[in-house]
């Protein structure tokens, strides 16, 4: 594995100052380890979220659910609130990963994960999205659980998150912070 930087991040103005273009975001590493590991990603400086006081569930003033981008899957998963108003969003959680995994995992990271295609997550292999231009050898080869939906002809494969799908049909709204301020989107 290549050398890299760790930073914890004291606050989200520091994170969002620290994560330059080399740098990645650290949630509960359930994903990017694995890609560092197989050498699809390796950034220069993990930048550590995990620790920003950013795990709440809590009410939102119009009557939903802000949940925190660390919160864990597990926590998320089990809140009551969850279950009682979200049922299908606690569902989709537990039927992902393992016990371990969703104790780790973060709702930002969940979100942000890569996808599964075995492809992108093979170096000696061509991956448009890992590397554009490069083709796609799911097309003609092993896309079983790509898209069947909405694929192009450079790309198959699907979001994996399965959290995420739950989140689009309730119409969720996604709300992140940048260096310009805060912004949202669905
Ligand atoms: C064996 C296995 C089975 C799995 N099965 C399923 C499944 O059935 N369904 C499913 O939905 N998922 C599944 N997953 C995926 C798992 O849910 C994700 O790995 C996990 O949710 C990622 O969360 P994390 O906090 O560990 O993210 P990380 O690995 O820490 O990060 C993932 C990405 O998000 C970025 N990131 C993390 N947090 C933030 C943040 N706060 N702000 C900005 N960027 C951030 C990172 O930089 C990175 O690019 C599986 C994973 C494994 C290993
Ligand atoms: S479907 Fe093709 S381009 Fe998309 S991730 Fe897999 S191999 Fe790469």
């Amino acid at each position: 594995m290549k050398e890299f930087a760790y930073r914890r991040a004291r606050d989200v103005r520091d994170a969002l100052l620290a994560g330059d273009g080399g740098a990645r975001y650290l949630g509960g590493g359930t994903n990017l380890v694995d890609l560092m590991k197989c050498g699809v990603e390796a950034p220069d400086k993990l930048v550590d979220v995990r620790f920003l006081p950013l795990a709440g569930i809590r009410e939102a003033p119009d009557g939903g659910l802000v949940i925190g981008a660390t919160a864990t899957n597990s926590d998320t998963a089990a809140h009551p609130e969850v279950r009682r108003r979200y049922p299908a969003l606690s569902q989709a959680v537990l039927a992902g990963a393992s016990g371990q995994l969703r104790n780790m995992a973060t709702v930002g990271g969940n979100l942000l994960q890569r996808t599964r295609c075995g492809y992108f997550a093979d170096p000696s292999q061509p991956c448009n999205k890992r590397l554009p231009g490069s083709g796609c050898p799911a097309i003609a080869g092993e896309h079983h659980n790509h898209a069947v939906l909405g694929r192009s002809r450079h790309c198959a494969a699907t979001h994996p998150s399965d959290l995420a799908v739950a989140l689009a049909a309730y119409d969720a709204v996604v709300r992140y912070e940048t260096l310009d301020g805060p912004a949202r989107s669905r």
